[in-house]
């Protein structure tokens, strides 16, 4: 048996007034879902862990069907992954924002809308006159970078710059986490055995980022990207912010948790979802035209599936549009992208598989809901359906947040999803 998931960022939701106190996926024309939900199997599952937030980092890595207390390092290793940098074992990554700083104040954590050219023009600026052996400043996108220390301790309390608009910077410097102030650890290698090197103390990391911080407003306001921009009156990007530092994820892959996965892929217009998949050893699909926004190559993505489908074992298949939506508060948007996920997703991946000789098992689910009138995440169940040739339906008849409540898979923990799919075989 081979392995989808088709997952709809943020697709789950709340009951609106506007629809009759219906949510939207029962308001939505979603004939496909519905028909496997009818002919499959359906639950809901919890996808956020006890004193995690509500990201889609954490969300997706867990329906990946992994422990979040034993590999989540935060988001710098993440933003690694998705740019393709290897991170070695005595690497910490930290995500590292351009931001502009106005009158002490954190002005905006997007550096006035920084494309990824300037961007990269600048963190290049910063490498030559910063870096060195152990400090590396690495190209994202937009105002989303990597800082790599090597040594560094993720021991230490940074201030996601995008909390904090408005407020002054300096008492936001990074601090060492209480306790870690003079405590050095050990790195380990790949194999977990210390390697006979040493961290920095958290101080001794707080410090080497504050001086980077400090270092960085002085080389950046010199950048004639930047003195135009303040010459024009336009936003400079004039301060690094690094945070969400951690070391190299010891995950294991899908193959080495599941012998029936020899090989998978990801598709995803998502530099993070991407990253998590890498490190769960898929291969990455980049589709032409994927945007993450409702204009996505749905036909695009679903063709890459299939295509990877006939190949591997395993695909995970997501799309953005949904949360987007949700995030802008738009019901006739978020509406349209759940009909185009079963209309252009799901339609087309069923009609294909479902005659193959190796049979295929499709999963349709969202990572979490995104209410439209909450306009942001929730750590709330999400409803699921599971279809395979010759599976014995239960009697829930659409796929939707209510009537999965009745399904016959009940109530599922984080990793029991994937657990319970890679039984299927
Ligand atoms: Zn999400």
């Amino acid at each position: 048996m081979k392995h989808i998931i088709i997952l709809g960022d943020g697709m789950a939701d709340h009951a609106v007034g506007r629809l009759g106190g219906r949510t939207l996926l029962q308001h939505a024309d979603t004939p496909y879902m519905d028909l496997l939900a009818r002919r499959g199997r359906t639950g809901r599952l919890m996808t956020i862990p006890q004193g995690f937030h509500p990201g889609s980092e954490v969300a997706n890595t867990a329906i990946l069907g992994y422990d979040l207390n034993r590999v989540y390092e935060g988001r710098g290793p993440l933003e690694a992954a998705s740019i393709g940098y290897d991170m070695q074992p005595e690497d910490t990554a930290f995500r590292c924002n351009v931001i502009t700083l106005h009158d002490d104040r954190i002005l905006t954590h997007n550096g006035g809308n920084l494309s990824t050219e300037h961007g990269d023009e600048l963190m290049r600026y910063l490498d030559e006159r910063l870096g060195n052996d152990s400090v590396r400043f690495i190209t994202g996108i937009q105002y989303r970078h990597l800082l790599v220390v090597k040594r560094a301790s993720k021991h230490v309390v940074c201030a996601p710059p995008h909390d904090h608009p408005g407020e002054p910077w300096r008492p936001l410097l990074v601090q060492s986490e209480p306790g870690w102030e003079d405590r050095r650890e050990d790195v380990l290698g790949h194999d977990g055995r210390p390697t006979g090197e040493h961290r920095l103390t958290g101080r001794e990391t707080a410090e080497l980022l504050n001086r980077l911080i400090i270092d960085s407003q002085q080389i950046l306001a010199d950048h004639p990207y930047n003195r135009d921009r303040t010459a024009r009156g336009e936003r400079p990007a004039n301060s690094i912010w690094p945070w969400g530092g951690g070391y190299r994820p010891s995950m294991q892959t899908l193959m080495q948790l599941y012998p029936q996965v020899r090989t998978g892929s990801v598709i995803s217009a998502v530099d993070l979802i991407r990253g998590i998949g890498r490190y769960a050893g898929l291969d990455v699909v980049k589709v032409p035209g994927a945007t993450g926004l409702a204009d996505t190559n749905y036909e695009g993505k679903a063709a890459a599936a299939i295509d990877a489908l006939r190949r591997q074992d395993f695909v995970y298949l997501h799309l953005e549009a949904s949360d987007e939506a949700g995030h802008d508060g738009d019901l006739e948007l978020k509406l349209r992208t759940i009909e185009y996920l079963d209309r252009r997703i799901v339609e087309p991946v069923y009609n294909e598989v479902k005659h193959w000789a190796e049979p295929v098992c499709i999963a349709v689910l969202p990572d979490h809901p995104t209410p439209v009138e909450l306009r942001t995440h929730v750590a709330e169940p999400v409803p699921f359906l599971v279809w395979h040739p010759g599976i014995e339906p239960d009697a829930v008849q659409q796929y939707d947040e209510v009537a999965c409540a009745s399904g016959a898979y009940g109530l599922l923990h984080l990793e029991q999803f994937m657990k319970t799919l890679m039984q299927i075989h």
